[in-house]
């Protein structure tokens, strides 16, 4: 049995006085452990006990559901109540500052309570490019603002060889940048089915309010959970499809001028990273969109 008194314990040839509690938390330091995610410790070899919480998504046909297994992260209030809340909350917000008040506010993400900042956008608010990743990674949470880390430096190099760029102030060459997901999961896992679904509204908010004329999606779940399209990435990429709101209602309010939002997949830079070979596809990529942003000739 384990002693939860202090001890001795030998450390290089030398006695010294160890707390077993002490020596768990190092323990988890040493193997990668950097937050907290609950108050309470959770048995996860506890024989499994009848959930008080609904199904999370039954009640969305999409695609997007699955995606990543249904995890229980609703906390409050059932996820039918959770998702209404949220398309209610994003509904309300006329401008980009109250939808920022609006996700800071929202209490149906667990993800809220283990990130530093909320990670809203960065570049050029109106500029006719949009990108829209998945999450914010560490650096993102860090400095509240997406695509900021080794990630965010090909992603910028990637657009600045077509001219666009989240720095310039011009509509025609900027670019304005987003996540699904407005809060660092932690330890970067991808976003739950759940939290994608919940999340789903204040990002078609977010394009109602900007309205870009193009929006370029980073990876697969970005992809999957703005189309509702159950392909694959590598399917997906490289074409065009008009941007369709899942969310009802989530226009209300706004103008909606011109025609259907034109949307391009293509693969997420952290994968590029990982497997440089496909670079000359998201190259590809790019340039149909430099292509669709030259004006038109008659
Ligand atoms: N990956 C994303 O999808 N978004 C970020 O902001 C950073 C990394």
């Amino acid at each position: 049995m384990t002693s939860e008194r202090p001890h001795e314990k030998t450390m290089g040839g030398e006695k010294t006085m160890a707390h077993p509690l002490s020596d768990a938390l190092q323990w988890h330091i040493d193997n990668g452990v950097e937050m907290a995610i609950a108050d309470a410790p959770i048995n996860r070899m506890a024989p499994p006990v009848a959930k008080t919480i609904e199904t999370p998504l039954k009640a969305m046909e999409s695609p997007v559901l699955a995606m990543t297994p249904a995890a229980p992260v609703v906390t409050s209030g059932s996820f039918n109540t959770q998702r209404q809340k949220a398309i209610d909350a994003a509904r309300a917000a006329n401008t980009l500052e109250a939808l920022v008040d609006a996700i800071r506010a929202y209490d149906g993400l667990d993800v809220k309570r283990t990130a530093t900042n909320l990670v809203f956008a960065d570049g050029l608010a109106g500029a006719r490019v949009m990108v829209i990743g998945e999450a914010p990674g560490a650096d993102e949470d860090r400095q509240g603002l997406p695509f900021v880390g080794v990630i965010g430096q090909l992603l910028d190099k990637m657009f600045d060889c077509i001219g666009l760029s989240r720095k310039s102030t011009d509509m025609a060459q900027g670019l304005y940048i987003s996540n699904i997901l407005n809060w660092r999961p932690p330890g970067n896992r991808t976003p739950t089915e759940t939290e994608i679904a919940l999340a789903l509204p204040f990002i078609e908010r977010h394009i109602a309010l900007v309205r870009p004329h193009f929006i370029v999606l980073a990876g697969a779940v970005a992809a999957k959970g703005l189309l509702n399209m159950d392909q694959s990435i590598s399917k997906l990429r490289g074409k065009f499809y008009d941007y369709t709101p899942q969310t009802a209602g989530i226009t209300d309010g706004l103008e909606v001028t011109g025609g259907p939002i034109k949307v391009l997949p293509t693969y997420h830079p952290s994968f590029l990273l990982r497997t440089p070979l496909q670079k000359r596809k998201a190259w590809q990529d790019l340039l149909t969109l430099a292509k669709a942003l030259q004006p038109q000739t008659p």
